[in-house]
């Protein structure tokens, strides 16, 4: 038998072990966490909506209608008219010919990249995608080559040879916060003859016009990312992924994606939910404003603290604290004043940059980031002590 007591000593050891609270209630800026009350600053749920009450209330009323489950795979029998509706309205929003549900956001970058690319062709990354994104490529058996983050020249040099396939690239990323440069990118892959896909999981519902995500947050035409991937765990309050492209895109990956053929549908009933909130991000656009103002007040703060902050204009606000003991005992420092924001260590980060991942949510009120600027302030007074 393998010893695994003493891999898992190693990582307490080397302060990268993890282990997982538990919440007495709903997802919010103030859960109850292991029976206490925090002010928490580090879930995806940007718009506030995974506790909207129209939102839970549509989640009730396509249970009563479809039932708990769907109780088969999509193309078996399990693809209900919830499913079909919620696909229809997502390819509206992204502005694009077609759409596709997928069980989670996971398994959408699987089966995009397995059923698109294989053995003898090349896909290039961002070294700081999404491992979802990293592990859809190795899956698909097609060479993967990793640029520097956002390094057009990298990249640019990569694509010389002709033989990339897709080049894929988080929007927003998800433990940086900052855009990828997706009008050059765009660009790049075009010229290259390769797909463009770009995973928006922390784009969607928070940039653009009415949360259109980060391509119409560089007023790009859709068609030049052909390859689109939303979530909707985090924006949009709920659970699952979808990716949108061309009619040829989606059919073949109803054909082709594996993630997507042998799993159950999700519940319609969470379509259900989804539509609601999908239809509130794009309607109360005050929402995004007042995460915008949110975000300003923070970094001006920040900056008058000292604080080091990253080039990061999105709800996602990184402060780096280098090892994963120093990031530790900031989030320790925070959470004995009641604020919750765990430490992200390597490997979700690269060795050396560990941090406390600030993450906003239009929920989020005036005094509660006045809480996190005291607690800040603090830490930063007793590690200059
Ligand atoms: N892509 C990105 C950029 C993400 O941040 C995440 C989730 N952390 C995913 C994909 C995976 O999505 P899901 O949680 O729906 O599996």
């Amino acid at each position: 038998m393998p010893d695994l007591g003493s891999e898992l000593s190693r990582l307490r050891d080397a302060h990268l072990y993890r282990s997982r609270r538990v919440l007495n209630g709903p997802q919010g800026p103030r859960p109850v966490i292991d029976g206490r009350r925090r002010l928490a600053f580090c879930s995806n749920d940007y718009l506030g909506l995974a506790n909207h009450p129209d939102v839970v209330a549509a989640l009730k009323r396509g249970a009563d209608a479809y039932g708990a489950g769907s109780g088969a795979a999509h193309l078996v029998s399990g693809h209900s008219a919830a499913h079909q509706a919620l696909e229809e309205e997502l390819a509206d929003f992204v502005g694009r010919p077609r759409a596709l549900l997928f069980s989670t956001g996971y398994m959408a970058n699987l089966g995009v990249l397995s059923a698109l690319a294989g053995h003898g062709d090349q896909v290039i990354e961002d070294r700081l995608n999404h491992a979802s994104l990293l592990d859809g490529a190795l899956l698909s058996r097609a060479r993967l080559r990793r640029y520097p983050h956002t390094d057009m020249r990298a990249l640019t040099r990569m694509l010389e040879d002709g033989q990339a396939r897709i080049v894929a690239t988080d929007g927003v990323f998800s433990m940086d916060g900052d855009l990828a440069p997706l009008p050059d990118l765009a660009r790049a892959a075009r010229d290259a003859g390769a797909w463009l896909m770009v995973d928006d999981a922390h784009g969607l519902g928070v940039l653009g016009r009415e949360g259109r995500g980060s391509t119409d947050h560089f007023g790009l035409d859709p068609a030049r990312v052909p390859i689109l991937v939303g979530t909707l765990g985090k924006a949009f309050g709920t659970f699952g992924a979808f990716v949108a492209g061309s009619e040829e895109l989606i059919e073949t990956l109803i054909q082709r994606a594996r993630s997507y053929i042998y799993t159950t549908a999700p519940p319609p009933a969470l379509a259900e939910a989804t539509r609601m909130s999908l239809a509130i991000a794009r309607r109360e656009s005050w929402r995004r404003e007042h995460l915008t103002e949110l975000i300003r007040r923070f970094r001006s703060a920040a900056a008058g603290l000292g604080l080091a902050l990253t080039a990061s204009s999105t709800p996602i606000q990184p402060l780096v604290a280098g090892s994963a003991a120093r990031a530790l005992a900031w989030s320790r420092t925070l959470e004995q004043a009641g604020i919750l924001v765990p430490a992200i260590r390597p490997p979700t980060v690269p060795e050396g940059s560990a941090r406390l991942r600030i993450s906003f949510s239009a929920a989020h009120t005036e005094q509660d980031l006045a809480r996190l600027l005291d607690a800040l302030a603090a830490l930063g007074e007793r590690e200059a002590a």
